[in-house]
């Protein structure tokens, strides 16, 4: 490092930027490590795509530093409230372990002839789960492959006939997305970090492939590090700070909910369910899963980037996305999908809410976690590709190591207890090439 490198240390102000799960956990890690932080949300937190997730966490990955650092982040949210210091009377439910099920259709008993096409498909994606479960294993998940009557004996409400073969991951499930963000500030604040809300960064003042300070709406702010944790707003808030051209591409998704109007299973089967992807590969990856006495659903459909979307945006549903559109509406076209394996809970009730947000994508469906090529004290943490929520814990512990200077020959030591484990943040580099980079396949 050269001789105007950025602080290091307890004397350190790092300024992070954006107020939702990755700069809580960012602040909350960095003021435990003594760091001074300041956090500027220009809205109120949770104002991203935080609020707005489906909220799944999984180990169940195609990149082996995904599958190691969401190791560390399963762990994490197991251990949350101890970490986090949450008093004993006030301890909401943070992650829930249903379990993560990948179901993988049969490519001749599910598909007819003339899909041939698809046929191909779905022979390839069992194939490759066999291979990224044996990754994973080696890695250390705790990941099962199950046999079609085993997966009905488990779910009787999903048809065995259709399917080849499932993965199951049994520690995986959900989060609670509000609680996250609300308490990693709060701890951050407990440490004597600050908060401040309702306050837009717009620029910066530079120097020498550095930056002194944030220009924002309430004055400057100045600091030794930078974190742009602004999830899809990355982009732009990079180039308005004198950061480097961030490959991220803005996109809508959609969430429905499903009201049953009638059992079709116990209530305790109900909220066990796991959350569940009806089919791996292209044109597949409808997903379920319990939200109280509602199903929740979502998928992913082509859409096209939305680079200079406005807040109000976030909540905007077209009418051909939105529940109330008769059937001809996206979220019947989820229920259609899950049908195909799951009758019975496809057609349990009726569609009675659409929410919406952007994920944030990156050319191979990796993160964008490191430094910046052009300014010497600006760390990205974003383009989570839709999975931002679960890889916030891994998030914070990588800006951490980078900016204590942990980081050696692009390897990072996971804290503990994974430290028996090593990540390479090439992986996650923002300037990586793109052409050559490991694309992650496991993305809906
Ligand atoms: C429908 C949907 C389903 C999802 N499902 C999952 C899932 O199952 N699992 C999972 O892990 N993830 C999921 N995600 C993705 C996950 O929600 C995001 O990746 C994650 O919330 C990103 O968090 P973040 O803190 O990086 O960004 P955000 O939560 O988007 O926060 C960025 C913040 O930056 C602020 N900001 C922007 N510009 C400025 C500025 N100039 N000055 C100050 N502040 C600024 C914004 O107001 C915002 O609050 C889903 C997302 C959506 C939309």
């Amino acid at each position: 490092m050269s001789s105007s490198s950025p602080i290091l240390g307890k004397a350190a102000q790092v300024v992070i930027i954006g107020g939702g799960v990755s700069g809580a956990l960012i602040a909350a890690r960095l003021a435990e490590h003594g760091f001074h932080v300041i956090t500027l949300e220009k809205a109120a937190i949770g104002n991203g795509s935080s609020g707005r997730s489906a909220a799944g966490i999984r180990t169940q990955w195609g990149t082996p530093d995904s599958v190691a650092g969401m190791l560390y982040s399963e762990w994490f949210y197991t251990h949350f409230h101890d970490l986090l210091h949450s008093a004993p009377d006030d301890q909401t439910w943070v992650i829930r372990q249903n379990g993560y099920l990948f179901l993988y259709e049969h490519p001749e008993l599910s598909l007819p002839p003339w899909q041939l096409g698809r046929r191909r498909a779905a022979t390839q994606a069992w194939q490759a789960a066999q291979a990224y479960v044996a990754m994973q294993r080696k890695l250390g998940v705790s990941v099962e492959v199950l046999e079609p009557r085993e997966v009905q004996r488990h779910w009787p409400h999903i048809l065995a006939e259709r399917l080849i073969g499932a993965t199951w991951g049994p520690y995986d499930g959900f989060l609670n997305h509000d609680l996250i963000y609300s308490r990693g500030f709060a701890r951050a604040q407990a440490l004597g970090a600050e908060l401040r809300q309702h306050v837009e960064v717009t620029g910066a003042r530079t120097h020498g492939g550095r930056i002194l300070s944030l220009d924002t709406t309430a004055g400057s702010v100045e600091g030794d590090w930078f974190i742009n944790a602004t999830g899809a707003w990355a982009p732009r808030v990079s180039r308005s700070i004198g950061g480097m051209e961030l490959a991220i591409a803005p996109v809508k998704r959609f969430l429905y909910s499903l009201k049953p109007a009638r059992p079709i299973m116990s209530a305790e089967a109900w909220s066990a369910m796991p959350m569940t992807m009806y089919g791996v590969g292209p044109e597949r990856g409808a997903y379920s899963r319990p939200d109280g006495e509602i199903l929740m659903t979502g998928w992913a459909h082509e859409a096209l980037s939305e680079p200079d979307f406005t807040d109000d945006e976030q909540d905007a549903i077209p009418p051909e996305f939105h529940h109330q559109y008769g059937l001809e509406n996206y979220g019947y076209a989820i229920l259609a999908e899950i049908e195909r394996f799951a009758p019975d809970l496809a057609n349990c009730g009726g569609l009675h809410a659409t929410t919406c947000g952007y994920y944030e994508m990156t050319p191979d469906s990796n993160p964008l976690i490191g430094a910046d090529a052009n300014i010497e004290n600006l760390v990205h943490a974003a383009g989570f590709s839709g999975h931002g929520l679960m890889h916030a814990p891994i998030t914070a512990a990588v800006v951490e190591a980078i900016i204590t200077g942990e980081v050696k020959d692009g390897l990072m030591r996971l804290p503990p207890p994974c430290a028996e484990r090593h990540i390479s943040l090439d992986t996650f580099d923002p300037s990586r090439d793109f052409s050559q980079s490991h694309r992650e396949m496991l993305v809906f």
